[in-house]
Formats: structure tokens, C-alpha cells, sequence
């Protein structure tokens, strides 16, 4: 069976640390002038005072998952071996990061049943993971992968299919097109 790496946030459930942001700030930024990976970058002075209330908040208190994330995984899970793989790291708060990945834990042993704890990966460094497929919305997540597939979000929405089609990377928008890339188009497994 195939593996499956799929990262959590703004893959399977989006926009819940901008949700945050945007309250604090009291406005939503132009998140199309926004390049950079860290949207927290934007706090400018602010940043410690953002953080000293953040740490103690779970971004995942109202959080969903994104629409069709769940019947598609299932559907997966009958076709290949998933792991979710997810950074809990904050470099802002780095002795905090416990209470992160508790909430990650939480969040993930709630929403995805079907998903058997001992395959959570909490990890930073995604490149040790070796899986042959890799879902994330961050390019050097994915890299070294048989097949890798970009998930969009504000900070990558910019690169061509040309620099895509470079290092072989597919974009997907959703989990539908996730399905039909892994279930309908790609049947190796
Ligand atoms: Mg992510």
C-alpha cells in the first residue's frame, strides 16, 4: 500500500491562526500583498504582545475541516496507508509548543476517526518523513516525494505552472481535485 503524507494546517482545516490574527489586529489584511509563509511577519512590534496572549489559546477551539476533507481521506484510506504530518512549532513561542500539539492531537482525534492515532507525525522537519505521496501547502514539505501536490493558499498562489511543472508539483484547490488526482486519475496504487 501506498503512503500518504497530508499536513494539517490550511490542507485539512484553513484559516484558523489568520482568524486569530485578524481579531487582534481588528481588520483583515491584504493577505494578496502578503508573501511570506509566517503571516505573523506583518505584527511588526506588535509581534510579542500577539504572542504573550496567543500562547494560551487553542486555534482549534471552532475549527473545522475543510469541505469534502473527510469523505475523501476515508475514501483514500481504503487505497492507501495515511499519515498526518504537522509542524506544532511556533518560533515565537518554542517553550509552548506542547500546548499546540496537544490541541493538534485534540482536533485530530475528533474530527478524523477513521485515522488511527500512531499515525499522527508531529514534526518540523517533514523530510524525514518518506512517504510516496505528499499533500502540504508548503513547497519544501513536499519535495522528494513520488508525487507531490500543492495545496493553494495565500503564500504560493503566485508560482506558474510553468515553475510547478518544473519540479513536478500538481496544485490542487480542494480535496475534490485531490480525489480525482489519487482515486480517479492515478491508479497506482
Ligand atoms: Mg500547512
Amino acid at each position: 500500500m501506498k503512503t500518504i503524507m497530508v499536513d494539517m494546517d490550511d490542507v485539512i482545516t484553513y484559516g484558523n491562526f489568520s482568524k486569530i490574527l485578524e481579531d487582534y489586529l481588528g481588520y483583515v489584511p491584504d493577505y494578496d500583498r502578503i508573501k511570506s509563509y509566517y503571516i505573523q511577519d506583518i505584527l511588526g512590534d506588535k509581534k510579542a504582545d500577539f504572542f504573550s496572549k496567543f500562547k494560551d489559546m487553542d486555534m482549534y477551539d471552532h475549527a473545522t475541516l475543510l469541505p469534502d476533507c473527510y469523505d475523501v481521506l476515508k475514501e483514500l484510506s481504503a487505497y492507501y496507508k495515511i499519515y498526518i504530518c504537522t509542524d506544532y512549532i511556533w518560533r515565537e513561542i518554542v517553550e509552548y509548543a506542547g500546548n499546540n500539539l496537544k490541541n493538534k492531537y485534540r482536533f485530530l482525534y475528533e474530527k478524523l476517526d477513521f485515522i488511527e492515532p500512531k499515525n499522527y507525525i508531529f514534526t518540523a522537519d517533514k523530510s524525514v518523513v518518506h512517504c510516496d505521496i505528499k499533500i502540504d501547502d508548503k513547497v519544501s514539505n513536499i519535495e522528494g516525494a513520488e508525487t507531490k501536490l500543492l495545496f493553494t493558499a495565500w503564500h504560493n498562489k503566485d508560482l506558474t505552472e510553468e515553475e510547478l511543472k518544473q519540479k513536478n508539483i500538481i496544485r490542487v484547490n480542494n480535496w475534490k481535485e485531490i480525489k480525482k488526482v489519487l482515486l480517479e486519475d492515478n491508479k497506482s496504487f
